[in-house]
């Protein structure tokens, strides 16, 4: 049987991070059920960071991971894995009040953001209708991600450091006898200090086999589809324009068209697949908001977003199962984070504490703990 300090389960983006970072501070293993890392959520997402997004702990904790996406390790990976660009909130008159009262929320935490108005909204983005932006609101330092390089990157990273990658091994059991846990990936046994489950839609599922309890974890699915831009339309330098209420959102993606209805459908974890209604409601809301013509749907696709009540991530040690740690939930912003996300789970498995820059921010243990009272009570019905 082989011995590791850590034993991560799951190789989308959250493992790969978390197990590059962990290498560097004992033997690590990543077990993964795919043939192929990414598989599942890691490889549907639309590949962008903005800091304007989700509760406050994300936009922290997304704001952390910036400096490693814009500017990387010397030698961690051949090209750029991040480019700038712009995000376009978009309110119609309806929705101001909403959009204003966001925009202050963010600016309070030092993220500049400007408002625009209705022309200057159509100068970016030459496809919107008039009618249909009483307000815009301006992010200039988003980032596109180059998801499959950045996953590639921390895969490849891992295993020049020495770390052990197994591909389809999907753990089945585990087990903790003295202070040592055994892992069960089919046949093949192995021995760990710390498990980390990093698994995704799988989480709590992981977390059963270990005799923890449910943080409560809900996989909802969300669609993405892509299309042609109109014949001649210079799409490289247009925003991604997100509704207000994020009914959908709409994005360059190379030379294609991104379009998302925003979708949040509870399934139980698996390979999920996009459906027609989805598909349709995007191209609707995208055709409603905008003068493009979806004639036809060139790729759909569907990934599952976990999310626990509070829609921050969970990133801790298990309060009841010893050497059980979380690093889960990340809902729609597994991608963005997942720099700043994978330190914090390190520095807390190895020292006990979150790195300094966690803390400047003012991120605490406890607003990423598993045992933070809402989930505990979410997930047993109290
Ligand atoms: C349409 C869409 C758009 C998105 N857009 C963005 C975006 O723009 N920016 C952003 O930051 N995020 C975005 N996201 C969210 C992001 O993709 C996720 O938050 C992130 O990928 C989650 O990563 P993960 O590693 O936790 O999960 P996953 O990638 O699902 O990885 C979990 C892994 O665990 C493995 N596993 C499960 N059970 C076992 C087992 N028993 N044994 C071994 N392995 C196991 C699975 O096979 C899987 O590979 C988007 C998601 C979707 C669906």
């Amino acid at each position: 049987m082989q011995d590791y300090d850590f034993a991560v389960i799951g190789a989308g983006i959250a493992g790969a991070s978390a197990a590059y970072e962990l290498q560097s501070r004992g033997r690590t293993l990543l077990l993964e059920q795919e043939p192929l890392p990414g598989h599942h959520t890691t490889g549907r997402s639309a590949a962008f960071s903005f800091e304007s997004y989700g509760n406050r702990v994300v936009r922290l904790l997304t704001h952390a991971a910036r400096p490693f996406l814009e500017d990387s390790p010397e030698g961690f990976a051949q090209h750029p894995l991040a480019q700038r660009c712009s995000v376009l909130w978009i309110a119609r008159s309806e929705q101001v009040q909403r959009l204003v009262e966001h925009a202050k929320r963010v600016t309070a935490d030092g993220v500049n953001l400007s408002e625009v108005s209705t022309a200057e909204a159509l100068l970016m983005c030459p496809v919107l209708r008039e009618d249909q932006i009483a307000l815009g609101v301006v992010e200039e330092r988003a980032l596109h991600i180059d998801v499959a390089g950045l996953l590639e990157a921390y895969l490849a990273g891992f295993r020049a450091r020495g770390g052990n990658l197994t591909t389809r091994a999907g753990v089945t059991g585990l087990r903790s006898t003295g202070g040592t846990w055994e892992v069960c990936a089919g046949d093949t046994h192995y021995r760990a200090r710390v498990i980390v489950n990093a698994a995704g839609a799988w989480a709590d599922e992981i977390g059963a086999l270990a005799g923890a309890q449910p943080i409560g974890l809900a996989p909802l699915r969300r669609t993405a589809i892509t299309f042609e831009p109109p014949a001649g339309a210079t799409i490289a330098q247009w925003p991604c324009v997100v509704d207000a209420d994020e009914a959908f959102y709409l994005k360059p993606e190379g030379a294609q068209l991104l379009a998302s209805p925003c979708d949040e459908t509870p399934f139980p974890p698996c390979d999920i697949t996009p459906d027609e209604l989805d598909i349709a409601v995007a191209v609707d809301r995208v055709m409603r908001a905008t003068t493009l013509e979806i004639r036809h749907v060139q790729h759909s696709w569907a990934g599952l977003r976990s999310f626990v009540a509070d829609r921050v991530p969970v990133i801790g040690m298990d309060p009841e199962v010893s050497g059980f740690f979380w690093l889960a939930g990340q809902g729609g912003v597994g991608i963005m984070t997942a720099p700043s996300a994978a330190r914090a789970a390190t520095s807390l498995i190895a020292d006990g504490a979150l790195p300094e820059d966690l803390k400047t921010l003012g991120i605490t243990p406890e607003m990423l703990a598993p045992s933070r009272l809402a989930l505990r009570s979410e997930a047993t019905g109290a």
